[in-house]
């Protein structure tokens, strides 16, 4: 069998081939070559948190002895993929790029769904590529394939998901309709971006289900969150489609309802088991995250374990006794 280290290298050299394969234009129809862009945008919003443009993220190598990690990465990188064609890009966002953000228009806050739904896309795409590459090479009879095969069919149930909503969402875009609800708030500011659709589902709600019924699970309930520094407040942005309202509505609504101490505490624990993709600034991962780094890492994989990625500790990554508040989850993970 191949070493860990071998597997990882080969995982992150496939990695940069993948990227070259995924090319074309996301906007439905079109087939222009389509270039880098950042979730959200690099300069007013992303360049709020950097420091000589960089920030910090939490990065995932499923080969690598640790699968989780942070690095600090450049500016031009990091939230960054293929998305649109340099036409698209320029003109689906000039409402929320070259005006003030009104976070109570519909088709601005349909607009924030967009570049975040396609990074999730993009990033199942690679994956899936990844997986292809590595069952290709002349190392594959060194694999589990069987891993292999499982992790691909999951990526690929994930990006089937997601596109249930990529519809929808083009059908309110092009019609005027509006089949997804959105709630903001503003709250304290943070160095925190944060974007993302995950599924309100656990893995162990879906194995249950699948063990009750006999099959996956019809639909699976996305939430979309948007979490950013914007005119010195942190906006929360969430969404939901209105056909996973009644599982959905009263989650969601907590978000809006409850105390900001009880809000930033829910994003804390988005950070750490539901959301993959978020930055931060050099100054809050070296003062909160660096000193419990590793405490933040077992606690992810507590969760795995567990399939449980609506875990829940009473910690708060916005306030000074997060240190403390990380000392006591310690005694749970490590
Ligand atoms: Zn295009």
């Amino acid at each position: 069998m191949l070493t860990e280290l071998e597997i990882s290298k080969l995982w992150v050299e496939r990695h940069k081939k993948a990227k070259k394969k995924i090319k074309k234009c996301y906007f439905p129809g079109c087939n222009e070559k389509s270039i880098n862009s950042h979730i959200l945008q690099k300069n007013g919003i992303l360049s709020q948190i950097s420091k000589n443009s960089h920030v910090w993220e939490k990065k995932i190598n499923q080969f690598s002895k640790e699968n989780f990690f942070f690095e600090e990465s450049g500016l031009n990188n990091v939230f960054a993929f293929n998305c649109f064609c340099s036409n698209h890009d320029k003109e689906l966002f000039k409402k929320i790029e070259d005006n003030i953000i009104d976070f109570n228009d519909y088709e601005s806050c349909l607009l924030f769904t967009l570049r975040t739904l396609y990074n999730e896309i993009y990033r199942k795409e690679i994956l899936v590529e990844q997986i292809k590459f590595l069952m290709k090479s002349n190392k594959s009879s060194e694999m589990n394939l069987e891993f292999l095969l499982e992790f691909m069919k999951q990526q690929l149930l994930g990006i089937k998901d997601l596109q249930e909503n990529e519809e929808d969402i083009w059908t309110d875009y092009n019609n005027g309709t509006e089949n997804f609800i959105f709630q903001y708030r503003e709250i304290t500011k943070i160095d925190i971006c944060l974007c993302a659709f995950y599924n309100y589902e656990t893995t162990s709600e879906m194995h249950d289900y699948k063990l009750a019924k006999g099959k996956d699970m019809e639909r699976i309930s996305e939430v979309f969150i948007n979490f950013f520094p914007y005119n010195n407040k942190s906006i929360l942005l969430m969404g939901y489609n209105k056909k996973d309202e009644k599982k959905l509505k009263p989650y969601i609504n907590t978000f809006f309802k409850e105390s900001e101490a009880k809000v930033q505490t829910k994003i804390t624990n988005l950070l750490m088991f539901a959301c993959e993709t978020w930055v931060v600034s050099e100054k809050l991962y070296k003062t909160k995250i660096q000193k419990v780094e590793d405490i933040f890492i077992a606690a992810i994989h507590y969760a795995i374990d567990n399939n449980n990625e609506r875990e829940f500790f009473k910690v708060n990554i916005f306030k000074e006794t997060y240190y403390s508040e990380m000392q006591k989850v310690k005694r749970y993970v490590c």
